[in-house]
């Protein structure tokens, strides 16, 4: 991206206006005092530019696993234009044009759901799971079951009930007292089995005893207090972490078993992130009554967040419609924006098009393997995991003992990867004794000669960091 002067200047005086009033998210600002945050100015296809012409590599889609279609996308822009001309907003209890279309496509891609919310954020679609659950409790079951559980390093937003559910402990601490009746079950992470006392076992097995836990925990509760149960299909703040083989037969038994309404949170996963399918839930047997997404559903050109339901669920409020109380009493204002269905609806006519989920699936395996490759150079990398082009490197001091490295030398890597010219990311990493795990999650157009940038300048920054 070239600049001329005016641009510079310009762009300085947005640096200034930026140190001056902007608080941005997840961030200590003491060493801003001292230097410039980073701007991105602009963004094509894969890459970004930012206010001083730098250009990156983006290997972490806009950060937070967002920009799944690629920057720059005319067709999108174009389209949420033109019905920005025909209408903007409306509230959400009269319908609209792309709202009804894109509910409509969406539905096509989840075989047994059949229901829409639109919301805005990944923490507020789950807000309003949790807020249905509580309230089938009360109308079905006379106020009991109104617990939700959640797993052990799975995160499901920012908002204090989101947090409540909140398993990645480094976002929670400071932030209590959490809401009552959210309770946690244990992880399910292969890499870290000896801390659920399952060393013993492997694959299958272990995936089995795992999901075992959580039954441990429904009987110590009382299968008729819990309404839900809330889980990430590849968790992903929290590690990246696939569940083994054995895991979610077992889950789906449980919640069978139990009556408990299974949610599952698609706000990383979901519109194609993990390759083949539109959802993580897919490439196992899952029948979930919730799903909820966000991120990728218009990869970051409009806020529009989506909670789906199964038409059961949906007919649980249809009971006693002469009781005022009795349908699902909630707005989300913007819900109404149809900037969002539109710009969806565009985002996954690309994904078609384009055969994205096919090269998310092809690009994913070549950048896994070419990380498995990695790991047999640097001792430093403990174990490589994800699914599609979700995938994590977990970084430790000591393979045996499985020690964390310090978040610091973490940092590091980012550091130096974004020096290089590539940006990654890495989470979980601010509470002591919690490992660090890289993580590797670019748009689904990538290619083979981008892939081979991204290692190369990996394999660099884990020799200057780390010899
Ligand atoms: N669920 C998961 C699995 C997430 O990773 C996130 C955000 N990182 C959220 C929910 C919350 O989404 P949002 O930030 O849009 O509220």
């Amino acid at each position: 991206m070239m600049q001329d002067m005016s641009t510079r200047n310009d762009l300085n005086h947005v640096v200034e206006a930026d140190k001056a009033h902007i608080w941005h998210h997840l961030l200590q600002h003491k060493p801003l005092e001292t230097s410039d945050p980073r701007i991105i100015v602009e963004g094509k296809g894969m890459r970004v530019w930012d206010q001083n012409g730098k250009e990156f590599l983006d290997a972490v889609s806009g950060g937070v696993w967002t920009v799944n279609v690629g920057y720059g996308r005319e067709s999108i822009a174009k389209a949420v234009y033109d019905q920005m001309m025909k209408i903007c907003y409306f509230a959400n209890s009269a319908g609209s044009v792309p709202g009804a279309l894109y509910a409509e496509k969406l539905i096509s891609k989840m075989p047994g759901m059949s229901r829409v919310y639109y919301t805005n954020s990944g923490s507020e679609a789950n807000e309003k799971v949790f807020k249905m659950v509580r309230q089938i409790a009360h109308k079905k079951y006379g106020g009991k079951k109104t617990k939700i559980l959640y797993r052990d390093r799975d995160y499901h937003g920012s908002t204090l009930a989101a947090l409540s559910a909140g398993g990645q402990d480094e976002r929670n601490v400071q932030y209590g007292p959490f809401a009552p009746d959210f309770v946690r079950v244990p992880h399910c992470m292969e890499y870290r089995k000896h801390e659920l006392g399952l060393d013993h076992l492997s694959g299958a097995e272990f995936g089995r005893a795992a999901a075992d836990l959580i039954e441990e925990v429904i009987l110590r509760e009382g299968p008729d207090t819990v309404g839900a149960l809330c889980l990430e299909p590849v968790t992903a703040g929290g590690g990246v972490i696939e569940p083994p083989a054995g895991y979610w037969p077992r889950v789906q038994e449980i919640c069978a078993k139990y009556d408990i309404l299974l949610h599952i949170d698609e706000v990383v996963c979901g519109i194609g992130r993990t390759g083949t399918h539109w959802f993580g839930y897919q490439h196992y047997d899952i029948k979930p009554d919730f799903v909820t997404m966000a991120k990728g559903v218009a990869s970051g050109y409009a806020a529009i967040a989506c909670t789906v339901t199964s038409e059961r669920v949906f007919e649980m409020f249809k009971d006693n419609a002469d009781d005022p109380l009795n349908y699902f009493r909630d707005i989300s204002t913007f819900g109404g924006c149809t900037a969002g269905p539109t710009a969806a609806l565009e985002n996954m006519r690309i994904i078609e098009d384009e055969n994205l989920l096919e090269n998310c699936a092809e690009m994913g395996e070549k950048l896994k393997s070419a990380l498995q490759g990695l790991a047999e150079k640097h001792p430093v990398i403990g174990d490589v995991r994800g699914k599609g082009l979700f995938l994590g490197a977990e970084l430790v001091s000591d393979r045996t003992a499985k020690t964390p490295v310090s978040e610091k030398q973490a940092q590091q890597v980012v550091a130096e990867m974004a020096a290089q010219g590539v940006l990654i990311g890495v989470t979980n990493r601010s509470v002591p004794g919690k490992n660090n795990t890289l993580c590797l999650s670019p748009a689904l157009i990538i290619t083979e000669e981008e892939i081979d940038i991204i290692i190369s300048t990996l394999d660099a920054a884990l020799t200057k960091v780390f010899s």
